[in-house]
């Protein structure tokens, strides 16, 4: 009962002042048409009202903070099926004051462990927090030079890929998706468009590094594994959209269909 009418309490309105603020910072929300930034508004209040946000090391959320991760997190799941229903596995979003060591364990081609420590960004775990470093939080609203970083859209894109508990850069699709009957047929031809994109952005970011060819226009780290280069396409698809269309002229459409069913192409 109380569940139930907890579920109808309607979500407090997002202050003028504070979501004009929060636009002004990252231009790329501002550039979104005005039907879709009314809803973006109405759902990262939603989102703000479900989640609940931790300081780590002393840090203080702040309600741009606080704004700020949720209008850029609800942006993948805007059109989407069930819009944040995506993001029921998890309550918490971690935010520190900087980037945070993190203990790691790899195994390499002759079966050596290293232990080592490894300075991170943003973390997104399945069924668990998000971790998020607020300067660069920030520096998500200021590409400079041409260069994506949004380390919000980044690990809400993997929370969105592992919901089928995979983090492969495939997210679950629909049977139907992009007129493919079978739910393993969508994931196969997802699978045959996704993959040479890797490969040749791979190719190109290993040239740019050996040889001094020119390098790739997102972060070379998308060259690490399929998960990681669905992630940071989702940046450019969400950030640029226009380059984004004329880089990857295979991905435009894939995700079209898939973050904008049944609307016209970003
Ligand atoms: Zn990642």
């Amino acid at each position: 009962m109380l569940r139930w009418l907890r579920g109808l309490r309607a979500a407090p309105q997002i202050p003028e002042a504070a979501w004009q603020a929060t636009l002004a910072a990252y231009p790329f929300l501002a550039a979104r048409p005005p039907e879709e930034l009314q809803r973006l508004r109405e759902l990262a209040a939603r989102f703000l009202q479900d989640k609940e946000f931790h300081g780590a090391l002393g840090f203080a959320i702040t309600d741009e903070v606080a704004l700020s991760i949720a209008a850029q997190a609800v942006l993948p799941v805007l059109h989407l099926p069930g819009d944040l229903a995506w993001y029921d596995d998890f309550v918490g979003i971690v935010v520190a004051p900087e980037e945070v060591s993190t203990p790691r364990v790899a195994i390499d081609e002759a079966g050596v462990v290293h232990e080592y420590d490894e300075a991170i960004i943003g973390e997104a775990r399945e069924r668990g927090p998000v971790m998020l470093s607020w300067p660069h939080v920030q520096e998500g609203g200021l590409p400079a030079d041409g260069a994506i970083l949004n380390v919000v859209i980044h690990e809400f894109a993997h929370k969105i890929d592992m919901r089928d508990g995979e983090v492969d850069g495939c997210p679950p699709l629909p049977a139907g998706f992009a007129g493919q009957a079978t739910r393993s047929q969508a994931r196969a031809h997802w699978r045959r468009t996704l993959e040479p994109a890797y490969d040749a952005f791979r190719e190109q970011a290993i040239v740019a590094e050996r040889f001094g060819g020119e390098p790739p226009w997102l972060d070379g780290y998308a060259a690490s594994s399929l998960g990681e280069f669905f992630a940071v396409a989702c940046e450019a698809y969400f950030v640029d959209p226009r380059r984004f269309a004329r880089e990857f002229g295979t991905l435009a459409p894939l995700f079209d269909a898939f973050f904008r069913p049944g609307l016209d192409p970003a």
